[in-house]
């Protein structure tokens, strides 16, 4: 195995034991190379920092998930070393909590019913502009959504591996620009679907989670949730994003884009893969001959600084393995 002394010496990372991390896969689809990537960075970072790794299935919107696909992710993780920490969590078991956090912000008139459709809120521009927020809407007969109250703006943040991100900005009228308020979230849907928003938040505050690393896919959205934690009382976490897997610009490998499951046989060449993808570069497969001989040394190499700082990285089609053309 090679000697790692000098990369280790290279990061900048302390070991912190109080560190909690999570994967939260929606089993929706399998694992995929775009997928792996994400829970291979995740679980590194954590393990780094000896620090625990976390498997949460995010099966919250029911209707979208296919029975006995958390299994195959699970069995998936295990055949790439990837051993999650304590028992993995599912969100539709968690209804009676959420439900517990919504009735709370209603007594406390954080949170208010909407009766507003989706024509109303087009003909407000797009962004809800509070018109229930004092109605004092009482549910009736007719299913209400439930949003939260947002009296804030969204703040830039400093991601662990992106640098500094900037909040959204919301373009004005004669090219102003100016900060953007937070429209009031919704936080459970007409169709009384708890919304990802306030669970996502939830959930990492529950599993005591410290540090988030996933997809720039979800960057855009981590100002909102910052912004949630903060309205709910939470302290804010802190969020690194690595670049996502693409099939074109814009394009992210996912189910609908027929990326291919990920092949468990050849679960060494694949780490090997998704390392190359983060840019350690160094990593050969020749040099390893196991699983945990590869993760331990995957493990002392991990580097923030040294993952690619691209929004999305678009992997060759000729890589049948990443996904195939229907
Ligand atoms: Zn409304």
């Amino acid at each position: 195995m090679p000697n790692t002394s000098k990369q280790h010496s290279e990061s900048d990372l302390d070991p912190n034991p109080n560190y909690t991390g999570r994967f939260a896969p929606s089993p929706s689809g399998q694992l995929h190379f775009g997928s792996l990537v994400t829970a291979l960075a995740s679980y590194l970072d954590a393990k780094h920092c000896h620090g625990r790794w976390l498997v949460r299935m995010e099966d919250i919107d029911e209707p979208r998930c296919i029975a006995g696909t958390d299994t195959a992710i699970l069995h998936s993780l295990e055949a790439h070393g990837l051993q999650w920490d304590g028992e993995v969590m599912y969100q539709s078991q968690q209804h009676s909590r959420y439900q517990e956090v919504v009735n709370a912000l209603l007594h406390h008139q954080q949170a208010y019913y909407c009766s507003c459709t989706r024509k109303m809120i087009k003909a407000m521009g797009g962004t809800y502009n509070g018109h229930c927020r004092d109605k004092g809407l009482t549910p009736s007969n007719d299913q209400l959504a439930i949003r939260l109250k947002l009296d804030t703006e969204l703040a830039p943040f400093t991601d662990l591996i992106m640098g500094e991100v900037s909040a959204p900005h919301q373009k004005l009228a004669g090219h102003k620009v100016e900060k953007q308020r937070v429209e009031d979230i919704t936080i459970k849907r007409r169709d009384q679907l708890f919304s990802y928003n306030l669970v996502v938040v939830l959930d990492d505050v529950f599993q005591g989670v410290t540090h988030v690393i996933r997809g720039c896919d979800l960057i855009d959205v981590t100002p909102l949730h910052r912004c949630v934690h903060q309205s709910l009382g939470y302290q804010p976490l802190e969020y690194g994003h690595v670049p996502v897997a693409a099939i074109a610009p814009g394009r992210k490998l996912s189910k609908q884009n027929h990326a291919t499951p990920i092949d468990n046989t050849t679960a060494l060449e694949n780490i090997v893969r998704a390392l190359h993808f983060l840019g350690f570069d160094e990593v050969k497969r020749q040099d390893f001959n196991s699983i945990d001989s590869l993760l331990s040394f995957a493990i002392s190499l991990w580097n923030r600084k040294k993952v690619v700082k691209t929004p999305e990285i678009i992997v060759p089609q000729h890589e049948s393995t990443y996904y195939s053309v229907p």
